[in-house]
């Protein structure tokens, strides 16, 4: 069956076998961000990047022990100046910032940023 080992393989063809599929599947044709980003090696060079400028947390004012693990509630977390949810870019630079992930969670469930939606009730 096989009466020929390499030089039909060689011959050229089965280069254009590999062009044909999608890719990278994180990467979507509209060029919108796929379903989770934060598990892109840009997003990882950002963390490492903000975490490396050992700033202290920008919602206490502390500073971030960056040998804590990871699971730590004062660990080191990347968060955002600008949340996601309102356009926040996640991926720049400008808009990162430290924080620690109890601070970061914390804020994650009340809005310490201004709410569109609020009635005078400060
Ligand atoms: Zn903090």
């Amino acid at each position: 069956m096989r009466s020929r080992p390499l030089t039909g393989e060689w011959g050229g063809r089965r280069v254009t076998r590999d062009r044909g599929g999608p890719g990278d599947p994180a990467a979507t044709p509209g060029g919108t961000v796929a379903a989770n980003p934060r598990n892109g090696r840009p997003y990882r060079r950002l963390c490492a990047l903000v975490k490396a400028q050992r700033q202290p947390c920008w919602i206490c004012g502390h500073d971030i022990d960056p040998g804590l693990d990871a699971r730590h509630p004062m660990s080191w977390t990347l968060d955002h100046a600008v949340p996601l949810s309102r356009g926040g870019s996640l991926l720049d630079p400008a808009n990162a910032r430290s924080a620690h992930r109890r601070c970061n969670s914390a804020r994650g469930n009340r809005l310490t940023i201004r709410q569109p939606r609020a009635s005078r009730r400060w």
